[in-house]
């Protein structure tokens, strides 16, 4: 099985796309974490896109598209992936579609998660992550048991940069702007399920298997 996650930030999808990549055995492929990985190894590709990220605005086409290309070359794609973040503009869809038919390859569905932006901007401004596991929690929805640790592996829970709040309606505008438009791409494909986000996170995650075509699940390998 191969899928995309689709929406605005904060709605969940980091999240959601982690979780049905384990319950699935697929790969979860997050381009901002791609991203947040090469930041942190300070490689040239890291610096770039940290000038982009740290203002909300979006890493340019053609290093994403090479970053996705060289990630699908590892074997764990193999068996069926989840882009998360990916793609994000009409010319990476585009670029994506030409780059899944030089290796005879297609999507299955693309999964738009929607919600309105007061919702979204509290969410993010409250989110934290895990320095050393990176796994997202909410200071608000899923308050951790110990202040600022970590509840799986009792890291630091940490703010991203971009999650700041001016930051953040810069990514909500980009989003409007730039990648709103892949929902309409998409459906014209006939791929697209459209689900509200709203919602605890296992009452989102019920709502997207729900939708999932199970039989297309059960051919995941
Ligand atoms: P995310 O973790 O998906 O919210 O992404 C964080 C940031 O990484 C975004 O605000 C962008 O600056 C950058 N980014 C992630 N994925 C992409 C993409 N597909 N195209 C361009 N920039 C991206």
């Amino acid at each position: 099985m191969r899928l995309i996650f689709l929406g605005p930030p904060g709605i969940g999808k980091g999240t959601q796309a982690k979780l049905l990549s384990e319950n699935c055995s697929l790969a979860h492929l997050s381009t901002g974490d791609m991203f947040r990985s090469v930041i942190e190894q300070e490689t040239e590709v890291g610096l770039l896109a940290k000038s982009y990220m740290d203002q909300g605005k979006l890493v340019p086409d053609r290093v994403v598209m090479e970053m996705v290309q060289e990630r699908l070359k590892a074997p764990d794609t193999a068996c069926g992936f989840i882009f998360d973040g990916f793609p994000r503009t009409e010319p990476q869809a585009r670029g994506f579609d030409e780059l899944l038919s030089s290796l005879e390859l297609s999507i299955d569905k693309v999964i738009a998660l929607m919600g309105d932006d007061r919702i979204l901007v509290e969410r993010l401004s409250s989110r934290r992550s895990c320095s050393e596991c990176g796994r997202i929690t909410n200071l608000i929805f899923s308050p951790p048991k110990i202040e600022m640790k970590c509840d799986h592996c009792g890291g630091d829970l940490v703010q991203r940069d971009d999650d700041k709040e001016e930051v953040i309606l810069k990514r909500l505008e980009v989003y409007r702007n730039q990648t709103k438009p892949l929902v309409e791409y998409y459906d014209e494909k006939g791929l697209l399920i459209q689900l509200s986000g709203i919602g605890t996170v296992d009452e989102v995650a019920e709502r997207i298997e729900e939708h999932l075509d199970k039989k297309t699940t059960g051919e995941s390998c």
